[in-house]
């Protein structure tokens, strides 16, 4: 059985979802109220692979919010609540999805393993970010060359490039796909020297200087509300993956010369009978998923029952040629371009 840990997008939106599913009393409640609120199995459900083989999975919302960020105690206690309801039920392989990986990273729960009388399993658990890092790279690999853009020439800026699926990201792109030239963004000064120095390689730059340079944005940063891009800075053609959570790039620069694709995405070759992905705001919610959740389904699939995804800048090329073959193996599709956009795409591209 696999697990999915999620959580709404923000207050409001969770609410709205607390009313679809006939929790009254979380619909009306206030934060407060939210902030003490356990984790709900929301949803099981089945899932067949396109090999035929049918698994069991279930959705766990930890009742967490982006707005509850700012107090440590109820976010790390939210992620732990979902972690240890998730192994109550036995669940083999659970990934932890949207900001649950990065409160866990970042405030460093792994050193907080006794949650009751529960000792946490690390191994029950994945970030999914193998999987999220190879589609990226897929998306790339793919959709620059629709828009006119060759990729052993281009230069590709990394917004969050010393990131676990930033660093990994980059790895790829240098070693695999050979793109001319990676321009590396991030705050922190001596975690781009390090990163520059294990790639052997990449520019340094500031995000206002790296993107009226580039072909191709990928963003796997959480990035602020309030950040503004000058459009008419920007390269056109310009591919901007958006791989960050939340996704907001669209309304920001999407527009003539500049395709904005929702980066980490896969579509599944069928239908899945499932409500999550609509109050995830996907397009095609029976199909379409985060490629963090797959990586669990991916893992259950194959039998895999480990940690998959673990730590901090630990994703290798291999691991990620690993997982990939899987999810091309079970029917995953990395999201692409709209081709209804392409002829269009074409004639701007020249
Ligand atoms: P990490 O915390 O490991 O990395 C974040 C990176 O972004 C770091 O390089 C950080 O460096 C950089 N960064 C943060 N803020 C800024 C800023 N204001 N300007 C420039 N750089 C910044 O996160 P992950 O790699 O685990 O995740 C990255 C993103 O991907 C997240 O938004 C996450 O929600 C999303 N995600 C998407 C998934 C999917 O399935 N589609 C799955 C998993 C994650 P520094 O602090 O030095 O600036």
């Amino acid at each position: 059985m696999f697990g999915l840990i999620g959580h709404s997008s923000n207050f409001e939106e969770a609410r709205q979802k607390a009313r679809d599913l006939g929790y009254e009393e979380y619909a009306d409640g206030d934060l407060d109220m939210w902030c003490s609120a356990p984790p709900q199995i929301v949803e099981t459900l089945s899932i067949t692979s396109a090999t035929g083989q049918t698994i069991e999975g279930s959705y766990i919302d930890s009742c967490f919010v982006p707005e509850m960020l700012s107090r440590f105690k109820t976010a790390t206690r939210k992620v732990q609540n979902a972690m240890e309801l998730a192994q109550k039920q036995d669940i083999a392989i659970t990934a932890l999805g949207g900001f649950t990986s990065i409160i866990f990273e970042n405030f460093d729960l792994s050193k907080f393993q006794q949650i009751r009388s529960t000792t946490l399993e690390w191994e029950r658990f994945t970030t999914g970010n193998t999987h999220t890092a190879w589609v990226i790279c897929q998306q790339v690999e793919i959709n620059a060359p629709l828009l006119g853009i060759d990729l052993s020439t281009a230069k590709v800026a990394v917004v969050g490039a010393t990131g676990d699926i930033g660093s990994g990201v980059c790895r790829w792109l240098q070693q695999k796909t050979g793109v001319g030239e990676l321009l590396l963004v991030a705050r922190h000064q001596q975690r781009l020297l390090d990163l520059q120095t294990s790639l052997g390689g990449g520019r340094i730059l500031a995000l206002e200087e790296a993107l009226p340079e580039a072909d191709v944005v990928v963003w796997v940063a959480s990035l602020p509300q309030s950040l503004t891009i000058d459009r008419e800075s920007l390269k056109k053609p310009c591919l901007m993956i958006d791989g960050g959570y939340p996704k907001n790039l669209d309304s920001k620069v999407a527009g003539t010369g500049i395709y904005v694709l929702k980066g980490g995405i896969v579509e599944f070759f069928s239908n899945i009978d499932w409500k999550m992905m609509a109050v995830a705001d996907m397009e095609n919610p029976q199909r379409q998923m985060f490629a963090c959740f797959a990586e669990a389904i991916l893992l259950e699939f194959e039998g895999w029952h480990t940690n998959f995804s673990w730590g901090r800048n630990r994703i290798s090329i291999d691991s990620m040629q690993t997982i990939g073959q899987a999810s091309m193996r079970h029917g995953f599709k990395p999201l692409g371009l709209n081709p209804a956009t392409l002829p269009l795409l074409a004639s701007t591209a020249h």
